[in-house]
C-alpha cells in the first residue's frame, strides 16, 4: 500500500503529525488517500459540530452553486445572507428569548474576539481586559494577548499591554473562590487593578485544558460585571452551536452576554465564518471601522442557514445528552481500571478528556496510539496533558461506541 505524506514545502505550524494524507469524509468518518478508515474524535476543533459533508447542507449548497447563487458579496445584502440573519433570529435567539444584533466581523475565531475587544473598549473608553489563567482566545496581537498560554505566543516578544489575567474557576482548586478575588481587587483601589472594559472567558476552557466554569462562578462573574458596567464577553467560538449539549454553552448558566463570540461550526460545513453577537445598545462601530474583505461568505450563509435548521429539526440536545454519557463511561472505565496513574476528568457534554496531572506525556502517547487503531483525538492543556474527545455531535451511537472501545484499548496498549 502506498503511503502518503505530508509534502515538506508546507510550513509545518501544527504541533502535532497525523502521519497520513486524508482524502474523503463523512459524518465522523474520515478515509485517508491509501483508503484506511479512521473515526473523527476530533472534528476540526469543533468547526465539525455536524459531522462531515452532512448531506442536508451539502444539497443546499450544491443547489445554490448550480443556481450560479452569489459567492462574495463584501457587505452586499444578498438573499443568502439575509436568510441567514433571519433564521438565527427566528430558529437560535428568539426560543432563548436573547436580544442581540449581528455583526459580521471576519472569517475566522480570531477576528470575533478581536472585534468585541475593541468594541468593549469603544462602548466603555477604558482599555484594560480582564482575561483568565489557560484561556485561548485566538492567534492575531490582540487575541493572543488574551490568552494564557505562553508557548502560544510563539516568542514574538512583548504583547498589548492592556490585560490582566486573573485565576479562572477552579485554579486553586474547588474551595477557592476566584470570582470573589476578581470582586475585592477592582474593588480595591491599592489593588493596582483598574476598572476593565470587559472581562473575557470560555465557559469551558477548550484549549486550556478542558476546565469547566460552575454555573454559579460565571453568575458571579456576571453580577460583577452589571455592577461596575464592565462587559462580559462569552468567547463560545469553540464551546457554541452544541458542543456543550446547549447552543450557547452559557445556557444553563442562566447568563446573558454583553457580547458573544461564535466561529467555528456556525460555518455549518467546515466552512470559515464568525459571528460577533452584541447587545442592541452597544452597537456603536460607525460603517468602516470594523471591517475585511471575506464577511461576506455567501457559501458560509447558505450552509450555516441549513445548519440552524438542523439543529432545530434534529433535535440534538437529547443525543448530545446520551452520547455523552457513553463518552464519560468509557473515560471513566479507563480511569478506573489504571489506577496507577494520576488522572482526573475533564470536560462536559461532547468535549471531555483525561488529564494526565502526573505524567503529561501519557496524554500525547494515548493519541498516537489511538491514530494507529484508527482514531484521529487530539491533546490540550498548557502541558499538553489533556487528551481529548470531542466528536462531531452527529456521530452514529454504533461508531462512537466502537471508537471508544479502541480509545480503551489504546489505553491498554500504552500502559502495557
Ligand atoms: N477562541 C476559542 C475559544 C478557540 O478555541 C479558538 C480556536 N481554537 C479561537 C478563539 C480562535 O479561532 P480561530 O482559530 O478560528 O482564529
Amino acid at each position: 500500500m502506498k503511503v502518503f505524506e505530508q509534502l515538506e514545502s508546507e510550513v509545518r505550524s501544527y504541533c502535532r503529525n497525523f502521519t497520513t494524507v486524508f482524502q474523503k469524509a463523512r459524518n465522523a468518518k474520515l478515509w485517508d488517500a491509501s483508503g484506511k478508515e479512521y473515526t473523527d474524535f476530533f472534528a476540526g476543533a469543533g468547526a465539525l459540530n455536524y459531522g462531515h459533508n452532512n448531506p442536508r447542507i451539502k444539497q443546499k449548497l450544491i443547489d445554490y452553486l448550480l443556481d450560479d447563487g452569489v459567492t462574495h458579496s463584501l457587505d452586499m445584502a444578498t438573499m443568502a445572507k439575509e436568510n441567514f440573519l433571519t433564521r438565527f433570529q427566528e430558529l437560535i435567539l428568539k426560543p432563548r428569548n436573547l436580544n442581540y444584533k449581528t455583526m459580521f466581523p471576519g472569517p475566522t475565531g480570531t477576528n470575533t474576539v478581536e472585534s468585541a475587544m475593541k468594541l468593549a473598549r469603544k462602548v466603555t473608553g477604558r482599555t484594560e481586559i480582564v482575561c483568565f489563567t489557560n484561556a485561548f482566545h485566538g492567534m492575531s496581537m490582540g487575541a493572543l494577548s488574551a490568552t494564557g498560554n505562553g508557548f502560544k505566543r510563539g516568542g514574538a516578544g512583548v504583547y498589548l499591554p492592556y490585560t490582566t489575567f486573573m485565576p479562572y474557576d477552579g485554579y486553586f482548586g474547588r474551595l477557592v473562590n476566584t470570582a470573589a478575588y476578581l470582586e475585592k481587587l477592582l474593588d480595591d483601589p491599592g489593588s493596582g487593578v483598574d476598572t476593565p472594559a470587559a472581562v473575557i472567558l470560555e465557559t469551558v476552557q477548550g484549549e486550556g485544558g478542558l476546565n469547566v466554569a460552575s454555573d454559579a462562578w460565571l453568575r458571579q462573574i456576571e453580577e460583577i460585571c452589571r455592577a461596575r458596567d464592565i462587559l462580559l464577553i462569552v468567547d463560545d467560538v469553540q464551546m457554541g452551536c452544541g458542543r456543550t449539549g446547549t447552543f450557547f454553552s452559557f445556557e444553563e448558566a442562566g447568563i446573558e452576554p454583553d457580547i458573544v463570540c461564535l466561529s467555528k461550526s456556525i460555518g455549518g460545513y467546515g466552512l470559515p465564518m464568525a459571528l460577533t453577537l452584541i447587545k442592541p445598545e452597544y452597537d456603536v462601530f460607525n460603517p468602516g471601522e470594523h471591517n475585511g474583505t471575506f464577511r461576506g461568505n455567501n457559501l458560509g450563509f447558505i450552509a450555516a442557514a441549513e445548519a440552524l435548521e438542523y439543529w432545530a429539526d434534529a433535535k440534538l440536545e437529547k443525543e448530545i445528552a446520551e452520547k455523552a454519557d457513553m463518552i464519560n463511561g468509557a473515560l471513566s472505565k479507563m480511569v478506573n481500571e489504571h489506577r496507577e496513574i494520576e488522572a482526573e476528568l475533564r470536560g462536559k457534554g461532547f468535549i471531555q478528556g483525561i488529564a494526565f496531572t502526573g505524567e503529561p506525556e501519557l496524554a500525547s502517547k494515548l493519541c498516537a496510539a489511538a491514530f494507529e487503531r484508527g482514531i484521529i483525538m487530539e491533546t490540550s492543556g498548557p502541558r499538553d496533558e489533556v487528551a481529548k474527545l470531542m466528536p462531531p455531535l452527529t456521530i452514529e451511537k454504533e461508531l462512537l461506541e466502537r471508537g471508544l472501545a479502541e480509545v480503551v484499548e489504546a489505553m491498554n496498549s500504552i500502559m502495557s
